[in-house]
Order: structure tokens, then C-alpha cells, then sequence
């Protein structure tokens, strides 16, 4: 199973779609439907030798350094990395990664790093200066001999959907790996139904873009790892069911600040999704599904109902939820639509069926 652990809630960015958003978001209602606990502290206060007896317990765990910004807790990834010996992963704004001694990182086979396309783009939304210092910073580890996966994760806001663009930007900048999500259905209070369907229009037309994009670099034998695409192509491919593509709740599970076991890092302060503690046994952690709508959708196979916190809060209304559902539907369906061209490419040896592979769960959520 894979654990995103949280080493701090307190981030050293202030991004325009979740630090600022936050302070302008009073009251989401969420109160009056779930109970909340927010009794852990800021920083971990995990007992590693808890944490390792726990992670023994599961013979496949794999550990996710996840925050607020991970790397404000250079101590703690030391002390868990020098204690326990498991695949470690990272989702970071990667600022501090360079204060971070190179025999760790090296160890930290795959990294999500925070940006969101372009130079004008990352620093728009991140702050000045942000894209220069994280790609100095991925030129230094490389440097360093860091030889692991580097996923570009892009956040796309409601104000700029031009996915395709951004997307190309970080590949030309070097990224073979790159995921993104959308900014809605998190916030009560953003939700514009004029402003979201031209969104959705515009976006949809350059995931279309971007597809074309992806099977053209097919054609000379690459496939990039455009998160969203590949997950699905793979399950066609496979002919594979999908429950919730991250994973949360039943795959994977976050580990708050003082040891609870949660569904997912951002519903860690929510009771009604704790599933145990660091002295529960892996394998009997409490499950969590989506509800609602999904169970009858008929793309539930291939989507998975997106994400359990948008599923369960419903902080949109259904209308809006719905111009969500129909970017995701936009998705497959395209995608679905291109599977006889990629299986021709896979036929005349130009591609292969493993270059779709990847290991679920280590942090793309899949389903933008
Ligand atoms: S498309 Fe929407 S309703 Fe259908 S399964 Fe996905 S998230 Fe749920
Ligand atoms: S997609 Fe949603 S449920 Fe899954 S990990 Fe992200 S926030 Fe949690």
C-alpha cells in the first residue's frame, strides 16, 4: 500500500489556487456534515520506530514525504530515511531541495515537483522567481546523480485553460513525466457557471490538442508519461476495471502529523475518514468508496469517481459538478477514440504495451 506521510502542514509558498484561495474560503458548510478533529500539530510528531513496526506490517509500503511542504522537515525525512527501508517517494515545491543531502534524494526514487507549465505560468500562480529556482534546483540533484523520475504536477486554474500549451512547455523543458489537475469542485466559494463552461470548453479542445500531441511522439517510439492519458490507455489496453485511480481509502492512505491513518492528506483533519492508527494492521484498515452520482456513471470503470474529498464534500452544486464530469467524459472519450490508432503503432513494433505501465498510487491522482 502507499502512505503519503505528512511532515508539516505549514508550506513555504503561497500559491494563488491554494494558500490564497484558503483565506478567502470562510465557511464551505463542511462543518455541518463531518466531524472535524484539529487537534494534530503543525509539524509530525510520528514515533519513527511506530511508524517502521507499522510499515513492516505491509510487505508492499511504499512512503510518500508529503506536506504543507515536506522539506520544512529535513530532520524528519532523515530520521525516517536512516530507520526504515522502503520505496520512498516525494510531493514537493522542491525550493528546499537543494539543503536536502544528495544520498537521500537519491533515494527518493520518484519526485512530484510543483510547477505549472511555463516560466510565466509557475511564477504567476507560485510567486516570483519560483520556476527559475525549482528547475535550478532539478539541474543540481541531476547533477548530484539523481537518476529517479521527475513528474512535472501542474495545477490548472479556472482562469487559463490552455492545458496543452503549459503541458508542452514543461516538456520542451526537459520533462518526460507530467500530471495535472483542475482547480474545481475544491472551493465553495469559486464556482461561476459562465466562467467554468467557457473553461471547460476551451480545455476540452486543448486536451484534444495535447492527444494529437501524445501520438505524434508515439509514432517516433516515445511515450510520454502524460499521466492522465496513460492511466486510461493502459486500463483499455488491459481491458482493466478501475476503482478511484488515486487510490485513497483502500490503496493508499495518508499518515497525519500525530499518527492517524486517513483516507487522503487533505482529509486529514476530517474524523468520519480515519481509518486507524499507526497500531492498526495495514490490512485491516477501515475501506472508503465514492457515492452519489458516480456509482451510476457509466464511466465509472475508467474513471473511478475522480477523487473521494470532491466526491464526499459536493462543495459545488451538481450543475457545476456535472461541467466536471463532462472534461472527464471529453477525456476518455477521446481517448477511447485513438485506442485502434495506438494499438496499429503497438502492432508495427513502433510502441509497446509496457511503455503504458506505471506504478499506481505514488501520487498522480490520474482523473484531472
Ligand atoms: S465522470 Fe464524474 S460521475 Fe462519472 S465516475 Fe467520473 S467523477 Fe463520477
Ligand atoms: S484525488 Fe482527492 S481523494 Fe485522491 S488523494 Fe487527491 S485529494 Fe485525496
Amino acid at each position: 500500500m502507499h502512505y503519503h506521510i505528512l511532515l508539516s502542514e505549514t508550506c513555504n509558498s503561497e500559491c494563488r489556487y491554494c494558500y490564497k484561495k484558503s483565506l478567502e474560503e470562510f465557511d464551505n458548510g463542511l462543518d455541518k456534515k463531518f466531524k472535524f478533529d484539529f487537534s494534530s500539530p503543525e509539524d509530525s510528531i510520528v514515533d519513527v520506530k511506530k511508524l517502521k513496526k507499522f510499515l513492516e506490517k505491509d510487505k508492499n509500503a511504499v512512503l510518500i514525504f508529503y506536506g504543507g511542504e515536506p522539506l520544512l522537515r529535513i530532520d524528519k525525512i532523515k530520521e525516517i530515511m536512516d530507520a526504515i527501508d522502503v520505496p520512498f517517494r516525494m510531493q514537493t515545491n522542491a525550493k528546499l531541495i537543494d539543503k536536502l543531502p544528495k544520498e537521500y534524494v537519491n533515494r527518493i526514487t520518484k519526485l512530484l515537483v510543483s510547477l505549472d507549465g511555463s516560466c510565466e505560468r509557475t511564477d504567476y500562480n507560485r510567486g516570483e522567481g519560483t520556476y527559475d529556482r525549482v528547475m535550478e534546483n532539478i539541474r543540481l540533484i541531476k547533477k548530484n546523480g539523481y537518476n529517479g523520475e521527475i513528474v512535472a504536477r501542474m495545477t490548472i486554474s479556472q482562469e487559463n485553460p490552455d492545458l496543452y500549451e503549459q503541458v508542452v512547455s514543461l516538456i520542451r523543458a526537459g520533462f518526460d513525466s507530467v500530471h495535472w489537475q483542475i482547480d474545481a469542485g475544491f472551493f465553495k466559494f469559486d464556482y461561476n457557471k459562465e466562467k467554468f463552461s467557457k473553461f471547460a470548453d476551451e480545455y476540452n479542445k486543448s486536451v484534444s490538442k495535447l492527444i494529437d500531441y501524445w501520438i505524434n511522439g508515439m509514432k517516433k517510439g516515445k511515450v510520454l508519461k502524460l499521466y492522465p492519458f496513460l492511466a486510461i490507455i493502459d486500463s483499455l489496453i488491459k481491458n482493466e476495471k478501475t476503482k478511484l485511480r488515486c487510490g485513497a481509502g483502500y490503496a493508499g492512505y495518508a499518515i497525519s502529523t500525530d499518527g492517524k491513518v486517513v483516507a487522503c492528506p487533505i482529509m486529514n483533519c476530517i474524523e468520519d475518514f480515519c481509518a486507524g492508527n499507526l497500531d492498526s494492521d495495514p490490512g485491516k484498515l477501515k475501506k472508503f468508496d465514492v457515492s452519489g452520482d458516480c456509482t451510476n456513471c457509466k464511466y465509472l470503470d475508467l474513471c473511478g469517481g475522480r477523487c473521494l474529498y470532491w466526491n464526499q464534500a459536493q462543495l459545488w452544486p451538481k450543475e457545476g459538478n456535472d461541467l466536471i464530469c463532462s472534461t472527464i467524459k471529453h477525456l476518455i472519450d477521446e481517448l477511447k477514440a485513438k485506442l485502434p490508432e495506438i494499438n496499429s503503432l503497438i502492432k508495427e513494433g513502433k510502441i509497446s504495451k509496457q511503455q503504458f505501465e506505471y506504478e499506481k498510487y505514488f501520487g498522480p491522482e490520474i482523473i484531472p
